[in-house]
């Protein structure tokens, strides 16, 4: 059914690129709601002490998340975003490198996290926060996203380094 509110974009933001746009289900608010819930649904009865989210899709669903859950936040933004202190975890792009940084004091050590984006694709980014999360002591104990894209494989990525993921909708 969110595949259904999820427009594509084709050709963008290059040629070849199929692009799965959330605002049209962010913009519905029956849509937008559903989502939230049925994300909820699937952690009940997990405990989460952090929703951390990636810039910048990720924060619009991580923070709504976080409050349904009874989770505090952490936002993983960026380079020189952040205004105090970071860490800092480079990854690869199809074309190039990026880098995604919390805060040093964002995450205690022990403290379940969930990890929250709108989609995973190659999963290169979701190993960066994975990354970043145990660089500060803390425990990934799930990923979730609203789209999965099976063919790029993230989803055996995060299994690979020990997290179950999860994803609202797939697209092929
Ligand atoms: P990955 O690192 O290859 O898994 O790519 C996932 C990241 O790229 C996420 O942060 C997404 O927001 C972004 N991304 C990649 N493809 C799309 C898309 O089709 N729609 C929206 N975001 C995308």
């Amino acid at each position: 059914m969110f595949e259904a509110l999820i427009r594509t974009i084709p050709d963008h933001p290059q040629p070849g690129i199929q692009f799965r746009d959330i605002t049209t289900l962010l913009q519905d608010k029956q849509g937008f709601a559903a989502a939230i819930d049925a994300l909820a649904q699937a952690y009940a009865g997990h405990q989460f002490d952090k929703v951390v989210a990636m810039e910048a899709r990720g924060f619009i669903i991580g923070a709504a998340l976080a409050v349904r859950l009874g989770a505090g936040f952490v936002p993983a933004r960026k380079p020189g975003k952040l205004p105090w202190a970071t860490i800092s975890q480079a990854y690869q792009l199809e074309y190039g490198s990026d880098a995604l940084e919390v805060h040093e004091d964002a995450i205690a050590p022990g403290e379940r996290i969930l990890l929250v984006d709108d989609l995973i694709a190659t999963g290169g980014t979701a190993l960066a926060a994975v990354a970043l999360v145990r660089q500060l002591g803390g425990v990934v104990e799930q990923a979730a996203f609203v789209i999965n894209l099976p063919e790029l494989g993230g989803m055996q990525q995060l299994a690979s380094a020990g997290v179950h993921g999860f994803a609202l909708c797939q697209f092929s």
